[in-house]
């Protein structure tokens, strides 16, 4: 999944996870876990969560692996991460390593005013510490920045399923539903040209890379 903070993915990503059965890996939780318990981990990492700062893209991979390496059964759904050009390069050949490919990327679309109250009003209600209005800009500025771009690259491998997520939780979670239910039927009948294997050499714009001409 790849949306904004405050679009609404740890609650679709409960949905889908429970819909299909499979596990939902949030990389927000596994570091808010780490804060809580006070592990060596944790405490390298709270100033970064604190201030809606990106933590380093190898804590995060690791965490990732781990927690891929350890799924049992077919199916699961990733939330927080890519959120970096790099970390889709490196999540992408950790996948391939482990024949874990993602079927679809859902992405979450919202408005930045809608965004910003749904924050401001889960403030209120949870006390997360990076939900402050500034550390809140911040993290909208860094999504537009450095995550969003990324969702050209799943586009260009025909896995992008962009979803207005807008609406109430429940319209948004039953739109979510029926696109990855029809989904799942052309995935399961998959010949092997619906998941495009993808070159890591030709991303074209969506890594940077220059024309070679
Ligand atoms: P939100 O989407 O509302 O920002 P998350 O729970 O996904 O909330 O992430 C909270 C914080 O955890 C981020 O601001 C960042 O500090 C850290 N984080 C989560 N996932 C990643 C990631 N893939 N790479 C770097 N930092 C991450």
């Amino acid at each position: 999944m790849i949306a904004p903070p405050g679009a609404g993915k740890g609650t679709q990503g409960v949905v889908i996870a429970e819909h299909f059965g499979i596990p939902h890996i949030a990389t927000g939780d596994l570091l808010r876990d780490h804060v809580a318990r006070g592990t060596e981990l944790g405490r390298s990492v709270q100033t970064c969560l604190d201030r809606g700062e990106l933590v380093p893209d190898e804590v995060v991979l690791d965490m990732v692996r781990a927690a891929l390496e350890a799924l049992q059964g077919d199916g699961w759904v990733l939330d927080g991460v890519p959120r970096t050009m790099e970390q889709a390069r490196a999540l992408y050949q950790i996948a391939l390593e482990l024949d874990m490919t993602a079927d679809v990327a859902l992405h979450l679309q919202v408005d930045d005013a809608e965004l910003v109250r749904r924050l401001l009003a889960r403030a209120v209600q949870t006390g997360r510490s990076d939900d402050t209005e500034d550390v809140i800009r911040h993290r909208l500025a860094l999504y537009y920045e450095v995550t969003h771009p990324i969702l050209q690259w799943y586009d260009e491998r025909g896995i992008l399923v962009s979803v207005d997520a807008n609406r109430d939780a429940g319209a948004v979670g039953r739109h979510i539903l029926t696109a990855l239910e029809v989904l799942r039927q052309i995935v399961d009948r998959d010949d092997g040209t619906a998941r495009k294997a993808v070159d890591l050499t030709g991303l074209g714009a969506a890594f940077g890379a220059r024309p070679s001409h």
